[in-house]
C-alpha cells in the first residue's frame, strides 16, 4: 500500500501544480492537470479541517489517485488501515461496497463515497435472499462472498475473501472437510479457484442440474461477473504476445478461465502492483481496469505499461476530485449501516482474516 504523503507536504498551490504536472506528464493532459490541481489542493486543506483520512482504490483516476487520497490499494487493505486511523471521517475514493466494508470496520467512523452512483456490478449481482436459496438448496455447505458485495450478502456469509486470498479460504474450508463451498458473487473468480486446486466447479441458477454428491470436492457459483474484466478475450491475450513478445502479461482473476491460463500471471490489483514495482522487466500488459495501468505508468515512468484503454469502470468513472471536494465540504454522502447488520458481515471478514 503507497501513500501520497510527501505531495501533501508541499506548502504552495503553484509548487504542488507544478509537482502533479510533473509525476502525470506521461498519461494526463497538462491542461486537465493544472485545472484539477486547485481542487486537489482545496480537498488536502480541507481533509486537515475535519480530521479525514482519503483512500483511493487502484482504479481511481490518475489526477486524483495521485493527488489526494493518504493512501492508495485495493478495497480490504484499505478499510483495513483506515480503521487504524484516529480520523473522525473516512473519504472512500472507491465504489459503495467498498465504503461499506470501511463502515464494517471502523463503525464509529463517518464514511463517505463521493458518489452515490459508483455501483458495482458484482456486488449488485448477488442478493442475500439469493445466498439464503443456495444455503438451502447445499445445507451445510459454507458460503464464501468476495469482498465485492454489499454488506446485507456479507451478513448471511459465513467466509469472505478478496482476489487475492480466494484460494486460501477455499483450501481452509476443503482441509475443515467440506467437500461443496458455495461461492458467490463472481462466476469466474470462483471458476478460476477451482482449477486452481483442481476442484468440480458448477454455477447456479444456469441450465445443468446440480451434480450428486460424490465425484470430488466441487466450488459452487453464482453467474454475476465484472462488466470490465469480462470483455477481455483470449484473442486479446494472443494479440499483445504477437505484438509485444517480452511483455510480462498480468491477468485480474476476474477475467475468464480461457484469459487467465494464457496470462503470465493472474493476480489481485494488489498482486499485480508489487510484481511491477519489484520485476526489472521494462514491458507489462495488464489485462484489468485501464486507470491502473496508466497509475502505475505514472508511478515508473521507465517501464511500459501496455494497457486497453477503453476499458473504464463506469462505477470507478463517477468518482472525480470535482465530487471528492464536494463530498468532504458537505460530508455527504454517508454509507449508513445497520447495526446489527454490521456486526454479522463483520464475522465472515474476521473468519477471512484468521486463517493463516
Ligand atoms: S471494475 Fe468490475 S468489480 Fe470493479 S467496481 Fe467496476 S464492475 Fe465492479
Amino acid at each position: 500500500m503507497s501513500s501520497s504523503a510527501s505531495l501533501s507536504e508541499i506548502e504552495t498551490l503553484e509548487a504542488f501544480t507544478e509537482e502533479l504536472v510533473a509525476r502525470l506528464s506521461r498519461v494526463v493532459p497538462e491542461g486537465e492537470v493544472r485545472l484539477k490541481a486547485p481542487l486537489a489542493w482545496e480537498i488536502l486543506r480541507l481533509k486537515k479541517t475535519v480530521n479525514a483520512v482519503i483512500l483511493g482504490h487502484n482504479y481511481m483516476e490518475p489526477v486524483l489517485y495521485h493527488s489526494v487520497p493518504d493512501y492508495t490499494g485495493d478495497s480490504l487493505q484499505l478499510s483495513a488501515v483506515a480503521a487504524e486511523t484516529d480520523a473522525d471521517v473516512i473519504v472512500f475514493c472507491g465504489v459503495w461496497f467498498m465504503g461499506e466494508t470501511a463502515k464494517i470496520l471502523s463503525p464509529d467512523k463517518i464514511v463517505l463515497v463521493p458518489s452515490t452512483k459508483a455501483g458495482c456490478s458484482l456486488a449488485e449481482g448477488v442478493t442475500a435472499d439469493d445466498v439464503l436459496r443456495l444455503k438451502e438448496q447445499f445445507p451445510g455447505a459454507p458460503v464464501v462472498s468476495y469482498v465485492n458485495t454489499y454488506a446485507s450478502v456479507k451478513a448471511v456469509s459465513d467466509y469472505c475473501c478478496t482476489s487475492g486470498n480466494a484460494d486460501k479460504v477455499v483450501r481452509y474450508l476443503l482441509n475443515a472437510g467440506h467437500d461443496r463451498i458455495i461461492f458467490v458473487p463472481d462466476r469466474y473468480l470462483a471458476e478460476n479457484t477451482a482449477r486452481q486446486l483442481g476442484l468440480r466447479f458448477w454455477m447456479a441458477g444456469g441450465e445443468e442440474e446440480a451434480p450428486a454428491s460424490g465425484g470430488g470436492p466441487m466450488v459452487i457459483g453464482w453467474r454475476a461477473r465484472c462488466e470490465v474484466h469480462e470483455l477481455f478475450t483470449p484473442e486479446d491475450v494472443e494479440n499483445v504476445r504477437r505484438q509485444y513478445p517480452d511483455a510480462i502479461i498480468l491477468a485480474h482473476p476476474e477475467c475468464s478461465p480461457e484469459v487467465i491460463e494464457r496470462a503470465d500471471v493472474a493476480g489481485s490489483t494488489k498482486l499485480m502492483v508489487d510484481y511491477v514495482r519489484q520485476n526489472p522487466a521494462k514491458r507489462f500488459a495488464l489485462f484489468t481496469e485501464c486507470a491502473m495501468g496508466d497509475n502505475l505508468a505514472a508511478e515508473f515512468p521507465d517501464r511500459e505499461l501496455v494497457r486497453s484503454c477503453s476499458l473504464r469502470c463506469k462505477h470507478m468513472n463517477t468518482i472525480t476530485v470535482e465530487d471528492t471536494l464536494r463530498s468532504l465540504q458537505t460530508l455527504t454522502p454517508r454509507v449508513e449501516l445497520d447495526p446489527d447488520i454490521i456486526s454479522r458481515a463483520r464475522k465472515p471478514i474476521d473468519r477471512m482474516l484468521a486463517i493463516r
